[in-house]
């Protein structure tokens, strides 16, 4: 039999690695799943909730890690926490490989076997997988939701027998899945909705969900995709273009959400003081690169500034605050990871490590850093 462990996340985090719903289907795989007691609670998982699908709810962190298999996770777990499994157990988490080197090496050096969800393949057989996805859109609906908060005017046009209301005007910049979300949104509450991107792919989708594209489309947009679907890092040519063209559209913006991001790289700018300065008092930014610097040159990461009367929000954890939906989300990304691991006639763990999931993804091993983005530099 496999156990599975999954302890309470940090006070910062209030999502957990486990569902009723997982909970019931790996107990359905032949798995014991211990949590421990209250570890759901701020995802509203009570523990009579997961108990009744199966999972065992054990009084403490100490109580649940001992002799398990595999340790769920959202966040890295403390070294201290790896210990305690069963030598050579899978830690499976969001591990931010590119955080705190020395706290991973300490990790590593416990001899389990980590395996971070950010380096999942965007294969389509791992797509049930990707936590970067079922995350990203979440932020995007919540970055549009507490724009709209923010914003001291309505979202929608409104006739009324006192006068108009304008609608407000949205401008998603970065058309992933953040930004998708994002303008299907804006769209729902009503605003006028406007996006921009450098794959020549996002114009298409922008259109499918009733916002306008705008964008310099030249020979360089044309060729901006990778062979992975991310975005390229632009010229300065193109980024002195782009940045011509996003200075005359924000001035008549509202609000503003930006998601812009180039793996491996920080994110690019796209807002300068200049363009801050140049929107009316009262709109609002919302910058889902903070993590990564940021889109807008004032970004101050997990804060809310106001410049000119301009507010710039930078959140760190969106999808967090959206935490049944996240959870449950996050807890099915790492379900469906789980199939490949646990064989599900012999009911016990047999890991392929030639598998390109299992390689994508796998960070240490036997007590070294073995992920090539991580050995060689992203
Ligand atoms: P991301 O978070 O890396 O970036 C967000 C967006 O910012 C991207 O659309 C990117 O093109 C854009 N961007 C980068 N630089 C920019 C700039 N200078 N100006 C304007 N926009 C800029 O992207 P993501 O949400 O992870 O999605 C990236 C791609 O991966 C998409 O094509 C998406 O459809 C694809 N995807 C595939 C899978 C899968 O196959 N499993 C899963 C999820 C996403």
């Amino acid at each position: 039999m496999v156990t599975i462990a999954v302890t309470a996340e940090g006070t910062d985090e209030p999502r957990v690695a486990v569902s009723p719903e997982t909970a019931k289907k790996l107990t359905a795989l032949g798995a014991k799943v211990k949590v421990e007691t209250g570890a759901g609670k701020r995802s509203r998982f009570s523990d009579e909730a997961l108990k009744a699908q199966g999972a065992e709810i054990a009084a403490s962190a100490a109580d649940a890690l001992r002799d398990a298999d595999i340790l769920l996770k959202v966040r890295r777990p403390s070294a201290d926490e790896v210990k305690a499994l069963k030598p050579g157990a899978l830690v499976i988490a969001m591990l931010d490989p590119y955080g705190d080197k020395s706290g991973l090496e300490a990790l590593a050096a416990t001899n389990a076997s980590l395996f971070s969800m950010e380096f999942m393949p965007r294969i389509s057989r791992a797509q049930s997988m990707d936590v970067l996805s079922s995350q990203a859109n979440l932020a995007g609906y919540k970055a549009v939701i507490d724009a709209a908060a923010m914003f001291g005017s309505a979202m929608p046009m409104m006739t009324t027998a006192a006068g108009t209301v304008p609608a407000a005007k949205a401008f998603i910049m970065g058309v992933g899945v953040a930004g998708l979300q994002a303008i299907a949104t804006a769209r729902r509450l009503g605003a006028q909705v406007t996006a921009t991107d450098v794959r020549p792919a996002t114009k298409e989708q922008v259109a499918s969900l009733g916002a306008k594209f705008i964008a310099v489309e030249d020979e360089e947009f044309k060729q901006a995709q990778t062979a992975a679907g991310y975005a390229k890092p632009m010229s300065a040519e193109y980024q002195a273009k782009q940045a011509e063209l996003v200075a005359n559209h924000i001035k008549n913006q509202d609000i503003v959400v930006t998601t812009a991001l180039i793996p491996g790289r920080p994110a690019p700018r796209l807002i300068t003081r200049a363009m801050v300065e140049s929107m009316k008092p009262g709109s609002v930014i919302v910058d889902l690169a903070g993590e990564r610097g940021g889109n807008c040159e004032l970004t101050e990461p997990g804060k809310t500034i106001e410049a000119n009367g301009v507010r710039i929000f930078a959140p760190l954890n969106l999808a967090g605050e959206v935490p049944v939906n996240a959870s449950s989300l996050y807890a099915k990304n790492l379900l469906a990871f789980l199939g490949i691991l646990i064989d599900k006639d012999e009911k016990v763990l047999k890991v392929d490590w030639d598998d390109e999931i299992v390689k994508g993804t796998l960070v240490a091993k036997d007590g070294k850093i073995v992920h090539p983005s991580l050995t060689q530099g992203a």
